[in-house]
């Protein structure tokens, strides 16, 4: 088990017993980390619906019911609380459905929110955009090259996300920042959008690793998103044509050397 199929196993059944999932927790510190972050979760969410129900609250209904019915109310009001009910019953399971982030994020989404919760980029940090030189050098160190930068990086640094590699970048978008990390190395990803808490996120598989986007609105992701599209295949095309270059140039070497050794032979 890696460390995706770890956290997403983590998100739907933390006390899974699968042998595959014990072992990758015993191996992986990151991971029993989250799993120890998930266990106090599940007990704070424990603790908050066990609330003290009153001895005596299904008399009470009962006998406000039967008032109710003595006073000769109409069926249709009864129809009416039975309703409100059930509305109040489904707004507390939304509640602790909202409350289960894992759910919610995917699990890479869900590494890179957590790393952007320990490493805050100021809004001074962020305040004017880096040179595009930084931007390519740093993805350049990741193994990624770039042969254009989009506009409006203000900032870029490499940082983790779990245990994978990302480049990390700060891209405000009509004022609202928004975080936007590609992982270089975790597998493949398909392409998503969610929401949590006020929180926007989009995950695109891009190149060879996965493009994530945090913010509070989701106003900026596409443009973000055809901006780097176009980066990462402008990168790829020049190595294309590097490698056709190369080609090219090798051909004569290597049709002589045929021709050479084709003389020296007996
Ligand atoms: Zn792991
Ligand atoms: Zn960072």
């Amino acid at each position: 088990m890696n460390c995706l199929e770890f956290r997403r196993r983590l998100g739907s059944e933390p006390a899974s017993t699968l042998d595959s999932f014990i072992a990758h927790r015993a191996e992986c510190f990151g991971c029993a980390a989250a799993h120890s972050r998930a266990d106090e979760f599940e007990a704070r969410l424990r603790r908050a619906v066990s609330v003290a129900v009153p001895v005596n609250l299904a008399d009470r209904i009962l006998l406000a019911q039967t008032t109710e019915l003595r006073q000769g109310l109409r069926k249709r009001r009864r129809g009416f609380s039975t309703l409100i009910l059930a509305a109040a019953a489904s707004i507390v399971v939304a509640v602790l459905a909202l409350q289960r982030p894992s759910q919610q994020m995917p699990a890479l989404a869900a590494m890179v929110d957590a790393h952007l919760h320990k490493h805050v980029v100021t809004a001074s940090e962020a305040q004017s955009e880096v040179a595009r030189q930084d931007v390519i050098d740093t993805f350049a160190q990741r193994g990624v090259s770039l042969a254009a930068v989009p506009d409006g990086v203000n900032f870029v640094h490499k940082c983790p996300a779990g245990p994978y590699k990302t480049v990390h970048m700060v891209m405000p978008q009509e004022g609202i920042p928004v975080s936007v990390v590609y992982v270089v190395d975790a597998p493949p990803q398909s392409r998503v959008e969610f929401s949590r808490d006020g929180t926007y996120g989009r995950e695109v598989p891009m190149g060879k690793g996965t493009l994530v986007m945090l913010a509070a609105s989701s106003n900026g992701f596409d443009s973000i998103e055809n901006a780097w599209k176009s980066a990462m295949d402008a990168g790829v095309a020049q190595n294309r044509e590097v490698k056709t270059l190369f080609a090219a140039k090798s051909l004569p070497g290597a049709a002589s050397w045929d021709w050479r050794t084709r003389v020296a032979a007996p």
